[in-house]
């Protein structure tokens, strides 16, 4: 049936850069005879699901939405995409991204752009929106995306799916296509909270192959949206934080956007919550810091694409020496986002500048993780907008960098200080989704379900 869909769909929606149904109908019945035979168990078998592009797939080509790795198809699966497969799910495809994950709407996709289901004028969010797209369309019932700065909860919101982005450190990044490490987490986007607990729960765990993975247990997910879906939240105390979207902080945000977050606020406490106002200063200074550290790591990691390594291959036609090569595959292999991020991350990173720009960025980062571990003296969760606006028109900002960047404003302290947060979605604003996000302190995810779960 996703099949029948994606055929009738893809071509206007745009969600998937690959596709293989014959495969996927080869797995299907492999599950299916493993569970008549009594072999296949566990709760995910059989069920379909869309990867994001960014996610290493063994014998499966896999992009990142570039030019560069075009024709790759990796020799080994991620750890998560190997966990879906052991648990029996059925890839679908891969689904288109900005390139390397660097956006918020999908458009810096090498390949294609990418609709939003709910308005085909508008974007789907991103960097995960083929994820957000598929599953809002009927695509796939769920899919993983990855999220940097948000590109798991702002395409979420967008779409109307919930997203959520686990404690880093939690989901292995073994096989994720590196773009800023100390930032990138797998999470899923899916139709309802109790999904997404599930999904998450099957790519969670300690991976010795993932250095920054935290050898804890697998976290307790689907228990604690199953409670949340009671819809008591007695004696939960939820700070709303200031800085984004509060008095005097509203400066970029929809009025759409801030009448839904103010009725989802009030729900919270017609359902037992305590719930008081949290001022976190360095917050502020969240937007800026971002964009120093996620560049300067991307310019590491990206120096990896030489043309000799992987995909594409410019001038070696034997007149010119390595040097030429490399320079011409990346000047040909890269897009413009791509590029910009490559420049600004290695000028903050040189000498010099260091101190004045990656070194000022890291305080500011300690500073935001403070905001964070002083809330958690007085609240369980901080709740704001996912994304201080609805989808914005395909094009409206494509030439206009800094207003794409400032769709991740409410996003990106969670994700500088690695906590974990979740996007639900909470009305519509102009006919459009808007979405709830709820951080909680570091491997706290299961708060995060419970709250979503009581909203849904
Ligand atoms: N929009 C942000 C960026 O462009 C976040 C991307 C992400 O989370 N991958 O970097």
């Amino acid at each position: 049936a996703y099949l029948d869909r994606i055929a009738a769909e893809d071509d206007a929606l745009g969600a998937y850069l690959h596709v293989d149904g014959e495969a996927a109908l080869r797995t299907a019945e492999q599950v299916d005879a493993a569970r008549a035979g009594g072999t296949a168990t566990g709760p995910l078998a059989g069920i379909p699901l869309a990867l994001k592009d960014v996610v290493v797939t063994e014998g499966v080509p896999t992009t990142s939405g570039s030019k560069i790795l075009e024709g790759w198809r990796p020799p080994y699966d991620a750890t998560l995409a190997a966990r879906l497969k052991n648990a029996g799910t059925v890839l679908l495809g891969k689904t288109n991204m900005d390139e390397f994950a660097m956006g918020s709407s999908t458009e810096n996709s090498a390949y294609r752009v990418t609709r939003n289901p709910w308005d085909h004028d508008r974007i789907p969010g991103g960097s995960s929106g083929g994820s957000s797209a598929a599953v809002a369309g009927g695509l796939a019932p769920w899919a993983i995306g990855t999220d940097t700065g948000g590109s798991i909860r702002q395409p979420a919101a967008v779409t109307g799916l919930v997203g959520h982005k686990p404690t880093y450190g939690s989901v292995s990044r073994y096989g994720l296509i590196a773009f800023s490490s100390s930032l990138d987490q797998a999470g899923p986007m899916t139709r309802t909270v109790l999904d997404a607990a599930l999904l998450h729960e099957a790519i969670a765990g300690h991976d010795p192959l993932d250095s920054t993975s935290i050898d804890s247990p697998v976290p307790v997910l689907a228990e604690a949206a199953r409670r949340g879906a009671e819809g008591d939240l007695a004696g939960l105390r939820v700070g709303v934080v200031t800085e984004l979207g509060g008095d005097g902080h509203t400066d970029g945000y929809d009025e759409g956007v801030l009448a839904r977050f103010a009725e989802t606020v009030a729900l919270l406490e017609s359902l037992g919550a305590e719930v008081r106002p949290v001022s976190c200063p360095a917050f502020d200074l969240a937007l800026p810091a971002y964009y120093l550290i996620a560049p300067s790591e991307a310019s590491s990691n990206l120096a990896r694409f030489d043309g000799v390594r992987y995909g594409l291959r410019v001038g070696d036609d034997g007149d010119r020496d390595l040097d030429e090569v490399m320079a011409l595959t990346r000047e040909q292999g890269f897009g413009p986002e791509v590029k910009r991020r490559i420049i600004l991350g290695t000028y903050a990173l040189s000498s010099g500048y260091y101190d004045a720009y990656y070194g000022q960025a890291q305080k500011v980062r300690t500073l935001i993780t403070r905001d964070f571990t002083r809330a958690w003296d007085d609240v369980d969760v901080l709740v704001s907008p996912t994304s201080p606006t609805v989808a914005w028109e395909v094009g409206a900002r494509v030439d206009d960098p800094i207003a794409m960047y400032a769709a991740d404003l409410c996003t990106l302290p969670a994700s500088l200080a690695g906590v974990p947060a979740i996007s639900v979605p909470c009305g519509l604003s102009e006919g459009l989704p808007v979405g709830f996000q709820i951080m909680a302190p570091a491997l706290a995810d299961d708060r995060c379900y419970k709250v979503a779960a009581a909203l849904e």
